[in-house]
Order: structure tokens, then sequence, then C-alpha cells
């Protein structure tokens, strides 16, 4: 089955794309999905959005750090963005891609888009705005709860348990540093030693005692809930840490399977010594190395937030835009050089006096 392209502006109705190949396919529509493509659809590109609707913030209650829509549930913000892009003429596609290949072509890069349900988008380029999944620890009931009271960030959710009793989850030595972020939130930090390679250095020891953080030995093993509230976290040795939170730093994945087919394959994404995920590689404008295959968003910076990432999604409308301006223009030239039949060939330079 192939949706190959995609009509004019019809103020915002849900169209189905008609023949001809697109301009861009995005594939995501979170924060950075959404920006890229309203702005690519706001220069009059043939955009068409796929998305398989499974937001990174979805179990959230609220975004925070973001300008001027604090605590807007982040169904909400996606919504108004949906309405937006609609707005400007764009597709968008509830579904999901399962993979991105090459055509040959003489004209600049082509791709085929397959979705799941057999759909195919034929495109100029693909911008990979589909985020990362969070692969958290192993702790019994932890994930039922993630987004809610077990926490991924203070920046984003710190303000909301300010006060309050935290339990950092030691998975790394880098949770050590997310202590002490945590402290300037409350007093009441317990950081819980989950693996050995946690344990903290002589003068790590001394800053904690002195910030009053208590460090105890774990693993943690059950998240215990009672009248669906956070009470605490059993340790092996049996006793619960009280806390109203917990703070979890998730092992963060790239989700871009879909483009393997292109020879495009996450890489392990690092702080320090640490390895903390993976990453689509990418210059600063989302060029990937692959021509014609951008990325923006958490796919390509784990630690992106919102703002991080619709502004990444910008920065890569604007390299795609530039590149499609570009090509078309060459494909101009070269059409207005063809000889005329029974004419004398035209010099270069004889185009400039038209
Ligand atoms: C619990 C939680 C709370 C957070 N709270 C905040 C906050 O308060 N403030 C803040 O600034 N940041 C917050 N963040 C970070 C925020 O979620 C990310 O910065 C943001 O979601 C990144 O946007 P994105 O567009 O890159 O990816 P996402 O928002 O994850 O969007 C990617 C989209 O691509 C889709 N997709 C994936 N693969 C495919 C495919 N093959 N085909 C089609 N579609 C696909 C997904 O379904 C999804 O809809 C939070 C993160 C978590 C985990």
């Amino acid at each position: 089955m192939a949706a190959d392209g995609a009509e004019g502006n019809d103020n915002g109705k849900d169209r189905v794309p008609g023949p001809g190949a697109l301009d861009v396919v995005v594939v995501g529509g979170g924060a950075a999905g959404l920006a890229a493509a309203t702005s690519l659809a706001r220069f009059r590109h043939r955009v068409v959005l796929v998305d398989a609707g499974e937001p990174r913030n979805a179990p959230a209650a609220g975004v925070h750090n973001y300008l001027s829509r604090d605590g807007m549930p982040p169904a909400e913000l996606l919504a108004a963005g949906r309405a937006e892009l609609r707005g400007y003429g764009a597709h968008i596609i509830d579904g999901t891609v399962d993979a991105v290949r090459a055509l040959p072509s003489v004209a600049g890069p082509r791709f085929v888009i397959e979705l799941t349900d057999g759909r195919e988008l034929r495109t100029r380029r693909v911008l990979a705005a589909s985020g990362l999944v969070d692969v958290l620890p192993d702790v019994a009931g932890l994930a039922g709860r993630w987004g809610r009271d077990i926490l991924h960030c203070p920046y984003c959710h710190g303000w909301e348990v300010r006060d309050q009793r935290i339990a950092v989850l030691a998975t790394s030595g880098l949770a050590i540093h997310t202590a002490f972020l945590w402290r300037q939130l409350t007093p009441h930090v317990t950081l819980i030693l989950q693996q050995a390679d946690a344990e903290p250095t002589d003068q790590q020891w001394e800053r904690l005692l002195a910030r009053g953080i208590s460090v105890v030995p774990g693993p943690a093993e059950e998240v215990v809930i009672a009248a669906d509230r956070l009470r605490g976290l059993r340790v092996a040795d049996g006793h619960v840490v009280d806390c109203a939170a917990v703070a979890v730093s998730a092992s963060l994945q790239a989700r871009a399977g879909f483009l393997a087919p292109l020879d495009l394959t996450p890489v392990a994404f690092a702080m320090g010594d640490t390895v903390i995920g993976s990453r689509i590689e990418a210059e600063p404008t989302g060029a990937t190395a692959v021509p014609g295959v951008y990325v923006a968003g958490n796919v390509s910076d784990p630690l992106g937030q919102v703002a991080g990432s619709v502004s990444a999604g910008l920065t890569a409308a604007a390299a795609i835009n530039m590149s499609l301006i570009e090509e078309d223009t060459d494909a101009a030239v070269a059409a207005a050089r063809l000889p005329v039949p029974g004419a004398d060939p035209q010099p270069a330079g004889s185009l400039r006096r038209r």
C-alpha cells in the first residue's frame, strides 16, 4: 500500500497524503518532531509526521522548565502542537515507522518509509525525532510508579517534592553528583548504594557527610506502597528506607531501530567514564552520516529537556530547509542549461543576462 505524498493546505483537516514524493517525513511527534515539522510546513514544504504516540514524559502530571507552560500536562502541550502543525497544512499519521530505506536517485537523497501497518511514504528527507527509552533498574514496583514518585530529574520535578524525604538510587558513581542536586531542594536525602561501583571515594564521603546526606548499603529490592502512596524502599537486609520519592538514573537508550537499514545505529553515550545510554551521532545541525537523514531531540541528545528538544527540532528543520532549497536550485539551473533543439549551446555565464 503506498501513500506517497501530500496535498495542499486544507486548514487543519487530517488529510490523506496524495501522490508524489514528500519533502520531509518526520518520525516522532514529541517536542522535537512537532517543532521541526511546524517550521518546515511554514516554509511550504510537503511534510508528513508519523507518531507512535508514546512521548517519554507521558507519565508525568505536568511539564516544568518550559517557559509560559509551567505545569501543563504533557498530552495537552503536544495536542496544541499538533493543532498548530495541521494549521499549516501538514499531515499527521498515528502510526509506527518500521524501517527507513534509501532509494537510488540521480537528484539527491530519496527514501521510502515503511510503517508497521504496511503503508509506505516516499520522501526527500527524513528527520528522526523518535526520542529514547528509559530502561529502569530492576527493583520490584519501580516501573509502575515511574514519573509519579519515581523521578528522573531534579530540574524537572525537584521543586514538587521539596523538603520531603528523597532516596537516591546509586546505580553508578554519577548518582553521588545527583544526590547533591537533590540536597539543594530538601535536607532529607538518603543515598542507597545499589551497585558496588557506586561506593563513594573518601573525599566524596566527607562531602556527603558535610551536607547531611545519609548513605545506606543496598541494593534496594522493592518499592513499598500504602494507600497508593510511596512509603519507602525495602533494601536487601529487610529494612525500609522511608521516602516520599525516589530519584533514579535510568539507562537512556535511543529509539532508532528503524534507521538500521541505513546502517545508522546508536553509539554509547557517556558522562566522563560512565556510559549512561546511547544516541545517534550527528552534527550540531542534526545532520547524520547518511545524507538526507537528520535527528533531533532525545534520540541524539539524551539529556535534552523539552525546551532543548524544541530548539534541536528547529535547528534541524533549518538545515533541512536549506538543503531542499539548494537541491531545487541545482535542479532549476540544470534545467535552464538544457540545450534547446536548433539553438546555439548557452554558456553557463549567459544565464545571468536573462
Ligand atoms: C517522567 C519524565 C518526566 C519529564 N518531565 C520533564 C519536564 O517536566 N520538563 C522537561 O523539560 N523535560 C521533561 N522530561 C524530558 C522530556 O520528556 C524530553 O526532553 C522530551 O520528551 C524529548 O522530546 P523528543 O521529541 O525528543 O522525544 P519524545 O517526547 O519522547 O517524543 C518522541 C515521539 O516519537 C515517537 N516514536 C518513537 N519511535 C517511533 C517510530 N518508530 N515511529 C513513529 N513514532 C515513533 C514516540 O512514540 C514519541 O511520541 C521528562 C522525562 C521523563 C522521563
